[in-house]
């Protein structure tokens, strides 16, 4: 029997097909992730609308349509193996990432959000992401090179720490600006940089400093 979950999410993603996402496999993946458990009770019955929610803190779950394609970009640029995730939020991005790519590493600010996401991953047996709580500009030193980054809050400008943790002809997707925001990729070949804006966004702040 088709739940009302698969049926929503189904329509969701045909949606997301419709507005331009072709990567098959990604939008499988989003069929099959309950967005539903990622946001507040109240919220519930908006799970499936193509739309950013409040997830508390001032935060917010990114509009699915926006997940689809920065997660196509990875791929489309042959990201597989190791991703580093700025901002993990409710955790959904994660959750998508997790199943597409074989390692996730993903660093938030807010220790509460963090906390609840790893719930939620554990709760989907998700084992493959690994989180910190932690300041976004600096990245993961520890853990680098990453193949591929993805940054879910805009950055004011390009943080160079993010850019030193690329690896060798690896990629990194994330917003640039304050009101007016452009998702901007860049690439790297050996200590070549090129970049290239991808479409308009709207972001929260990637916010410096202190983590709380
Ligand atoms: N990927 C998330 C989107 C969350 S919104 C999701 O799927 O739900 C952006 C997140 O970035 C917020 O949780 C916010 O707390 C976090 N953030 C903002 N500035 C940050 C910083 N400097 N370091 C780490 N995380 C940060």
């Amino acid at each position: 029997m088709i739940s009302n979950f698969q049926r929503s999410a189904g329509s969701l993603t045909q949606l997301l097909a419709q507005e331009g996402i072709t990567d098959q496999r990604v939008l499988e993946v989003m069929a099959k992730t309950p967005r539903h458990l990622f946001i507040d009770e109240v919220l519930k019955h908006k799970a499936y609308q193509n739309t950013a929610l409040p997830i508390g803190q001032g935060q917010t779950i990114s509009q699915p349509y926006i997940v689809a394609h920065m997660t196509a970009i990875l791929r489309a640029y042959g990201v597989t193996s190791k991703v580093l995730e700025i901002g993990t939020g409710s955790g959904y991005q994660s959750a998508i990432l997790a199943q597409l790519f074989d390692k996730v590493y993903s660093v938030e600010r807010i220790k509460a959000l963090q906390w609840q996401a790893k719930r939620r991953l554990h709760q989907l047996d998700l084992y493959n992401v690994t989180m910190k709580h932690g300041d976004g500009w600096q990245g993961w030193a520890s853990q680098a090179p990453f193949q591929g980054i993805i940054v879910t809050a805009a950055a004011s400008s390009v943080p160079q720490q993010l850019l030193e943790q690329l690896d060798d002809g690896g990629v990194m997707i994330v917003p640039i600006g304050d009101v007016e925001q452009k998702l901007m990729l860049y690439t790297r070949e050996k200590n070549e940089f090129k970049q290239q804006v991808m479409a308009d966004v709207r972001f929260v702040p990637l916010v410096p400093g202190d983590i709380i």
